[in-house]
């Protein structure tokens, strides 16, 4: 889709940090991240939220959910981790393409409620 943000950092031309890519689906940091390693996985294919996913996208995204998670355990050492999807502007969502968020949790202090 030509005015997404989304569509256009996996086509290159908005730059991003990339943690990890194959034939369905990208991972990037988050421009402001809400803790250190906040990542973001995306479909390629331009689905804007989880009502309109068929199951098939579903299944190529979250499979590749552990390994995102355990990239992200290894590189930050965080204490935990909270996986997040904003559905919808009323929840919060303000991209609308599909992500899922991977916001590492360090202590009380890493300012993530
Ligand atoms: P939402 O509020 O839709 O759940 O999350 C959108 C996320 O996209 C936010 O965490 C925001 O920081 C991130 N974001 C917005 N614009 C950009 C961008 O241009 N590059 C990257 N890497 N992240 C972005
Ligand atoms: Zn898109």
């Amino acid at each position: 889709m030509s005015d997404c943000l989304f569509c256009k950092i996996i086509d290159g031309s908005i730059p991003s940090t990339k943690i990890y890519e194959d034939e369905y689906v990208y991972a990037f940091m988050d421009i402001m991240p809400l803790t250190k390693g906040h990542t973001l996985l995306i479909p390629k294919e331009h689905v804007k939220n989880v009502y309109e996913m068929s199951e098939e996208t579903a299944a190529n995204l979250f499979k590749v959910a552990p390994r995102i998670a355990n990239a992200i355990k290894d590189s930050f050492q965080p204490a935990g981790m909270n996986l997040l999807n904003n559905c919808e502007e009323a929840a919060g969502q303000s991209v609308f393409h599909f992500h899922l968020h991977f916001i590492p949790r360090y202590d009380e202090t890493d300012g993530f409620k």
